[in-house]
């Protein structure tokens, strides 16, 4: 019988139990939303498995949530769980984390010095948050009208920012990397403008929303769309102005301009709340690692999430390559793809040629308190609805479907491979 170190999270004495050197038929890393939904996808369709998921943190985080926590809608405790209850039943977790790859050997080491051998990886250890590349923004973070909703422990900091600020300047950033939730820099906004708004302070409240990017949204419809929300609120759009640094003392955000993709000039805005979307890349210890393509990311084929260099490893979710928009919508039909292709290539040795992803991703767009686009599309940009309506309206029934509905599918469904 298989030896597990965490069976349905009640630890066993790691220190005195655990091998340092072990063996897993499935071994994923990071139990996140891709990692537990495709351990818990296996679990259900393998009579007989042995899969181990290796995971540093005690807690499992829905973060789609968290731009409704930082508006006051609802406390923010509701987005997390222990990861020992989000851990599939009869798979082993293994509390740690890998720092290093060797493909070749099928193994990877991790910072607690075990070496782990595998018949198949599945890589998911979501995207790195990279706060030290805006100078004075790591330190300043939390404080001086400085939040964020892409951190859990600036959450409350975030809401205080808002209900605290009755006139100025606020301004809401977009960084030029690659970043999860394309939505969430300005969902963020929306509500806290429409906040504003209810209060009767949004004349007094000059928002901005500064990108680094080009447009509003990446998908013409739904820029479209959005245009009559962004006068709503009177949001001055800022394109190609990327955070580069925040002088928290004087509230002066420093923003680099941008024109054909090169720097052309500087400026620095004053503000009195900087809600700042930190850049994002993957993590170094894939950046660093044989299965990283040339941006980092790991690299693997976009329809089958296989690796293009090692047949035996997957990945999915915000650390793959695939050029979809990183969202957990986007994990839950990667997930299908993986599991699809783990079980075919564990009965017949062959990837199922008949399971191919899309590129699909989705984008619930919140425009307000009772208001929401839903925005969903594939890698060609094109729209693909999942209900028979206009989902280019703002909507109430498609924001208590996010508030309300989403997080019991994500819980119940989803993280225990139904959904
Ligand atoms: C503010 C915000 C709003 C969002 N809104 C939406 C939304 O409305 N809809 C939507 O679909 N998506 C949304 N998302 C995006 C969604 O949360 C992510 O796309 C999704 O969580 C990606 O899943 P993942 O498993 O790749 O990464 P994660 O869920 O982030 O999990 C990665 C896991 O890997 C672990 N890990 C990291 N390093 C290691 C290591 N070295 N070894 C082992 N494990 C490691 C981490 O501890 C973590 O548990 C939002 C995200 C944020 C921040």
């Amino acid at each position: 019988m298989k030896k597990l170190y965490t069976v349905s999270g009640k630890n066993v004495d790691e220190k005195k139990t655990v091998p340092f050197t072990t063996h897993h038929q499935i071994l994923i890393v990071g139990g996140g939303s891709a990692g537990i939904t495709v351990a818990a996808q296996l679990k259900n369709k393998l009579s007989n498995h042995d899969i181990a998921i290796i995971e540093p943190s005690e807690v499992h985080y829905y973060q789609p949530v968290w731009t409704f926590n930082a508006a006051g809608v609802f406390e923010k405790e509701k987005s997390k769980k222990l990861m020992e209850e989000v851990v599939p039943k009869d798979v082993a977790w293994i509390k740690d984390s890998v720092v290093s790859f060797n493909p070749d050997a099928n193994t990877v080491s991790t910072a607690g010095g075990r070496m782990i051998s595998y018949e198949y990886l599945v890589v998911a250890p979501g995207i790195q948050i990279d706060w030290d590349k805006v100078d004075g923004l790591a330190e300043s973070i939390g404080t001086n009208g400085i939040c964020s909703i892409y951190s859990y422990r600036s959450l409350d900091y975030t809401e205080e920012c808002i209900k605290n600020l009755k006139s100025g300047t606020a301004l809401f950033t977009q960084p030029n990397t690659k970043f999860k939730c394309g939505g969430a820099p300005q969902k963020i906004m929306y509500l806290a403008s429409d906040t504003w708004k209810k209060r009767g302070d949004l004349g007094n409240i000059n928002v901005q929303f500064t990108t680094g990017g080009s447009v509003i949204f990446g998908v013409k419809e739904v820029a479209e769309a959005l245009g009559p929300v962004v006068k709503r609120y009177g949001v001055e759009p800022k394109f190609f102005h990327n955070l580069i640094a925040v002088k928290a003392d004087e509230k002066i955000a420093v923003y680099d301009i941008y024109k054909d993709g090169k720097v052309v000039d500087q400026t620095e805005i004053k503000f009195d709340l900087l809600h700042v979307t930190p850049p994002q890349s993957s993590p170094d210890f894939i950046k660093n690692s044989p299965l990283a393509d040339s941006e980092g990311w790991v690299d693997v084929d976009k329809h089958s999430m296989q690796h293009n260099k090692f047949p035996n490893i997957f990945s999915l979710g915000d650390a793959g390559s695939t050029p979809n928009a990183k969202t957990g919508a986007a994990v839950r039909k990667q997930s299908r793809v993986v599991t699809g292709n783990l079980v075919s290539l564990l009965k017949s040795g062959k990837i199922d040629t008949s399971l191919s992803y899309d590129g699909y991703g989705s984008c619930p767009l919140i425009t307000g308190f009772g208001k929401l686009i839903l925005a969903e599309f594939d890698y060609n940009n094109k729209i693909t609805p999942s209900f028979p309506i206009n989902q280019m309206k703002e909507r109430r029934s498609m924001y208590h479907m996010k508030k309300d509905l989403l997080p019991i599918m994500y819980w119940e469904g989803m993280l225990k491979g139904r959904a």
